[in-house]
């Protein structure tokens, strides 16, 4: 299938100069989200995974439906100030200034082999950060599956050591 052309390409949002990719047109297709999870879930299925976890808000959106389809947990990793017990959190880079992202402490136990999901790989900032969080747990993070990879950006020398997918490429 052809997927790009159910992703919306939105010149300079949210700022000048970003061709944002906008996935939402691709997920108002019931079937073409379907097969876009299912071809993650292929990818998956060459790997024993025992977890999946996913930053918010657009992780959720590729991680749930495939944990559910997979029979695997979901963890979500969020924002500060938005899990309500315990968590662990990392700092990481914007493009100006720091944001940071937390996890539940006991979320992860030790050796657990974690499958990471986002929808876009972009400079790769945001899913180090995660696997930060993962490994400081004691996951064992064991792929990185993405809808989207914005390849001129090089995220992924950035996650090199790790086993990565990504449906389309730009
Ligand atoms: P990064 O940490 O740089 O890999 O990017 C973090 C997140 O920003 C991605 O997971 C996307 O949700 C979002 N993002 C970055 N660039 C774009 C883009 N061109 N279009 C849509 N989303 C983007």
């Amino acid at each position: 299938m052809d997927f790009k052309q159910y992703i919306t390409i939105v010149e300079d949002y949210p700022k000048e100069g970003i061709r944002f990719k906008d996935i939402t047109t691709l997920m108002q297709n019931g079937q073409v989200y379907k097969a876009a999870i299912q071809e993650l879930g292929k990818y998956a299925s060459e790997l024993d995974v025992d977890v999946i976890v996913g930053p918010e808000a657009r992780g959720f959106v590729v991680g749930c439906p495939l944990a559910v389809e997979m029979e695997k947990g979901f963890v979500p990793v969020r924002k500060a100030g938005k899990l309500p017990r315990e968590v662990l959190s990392v700092d990481y880079g914007l493009e100006y200034g720091k944001d940071s992202l937390t996890i539940h402490k006991d979320s992860i136990t030790k050796g657990q082999k974690v499958l990471i999901t986002d929808d876009l790989l972009a400079t790769g900032g945001t899913i180090e950060a995660t696997i930060k969080m993962v490994e400081e747990l004691g996951g064992v993070v064991v792929g990185i599956a993405f809808l989207i990879e914005l390849s001129y950006l090089n995220g992924r020398d950035r996650l090199s050591q790790y086993n990565t997918f990504s449906l389309v490429t730009y």
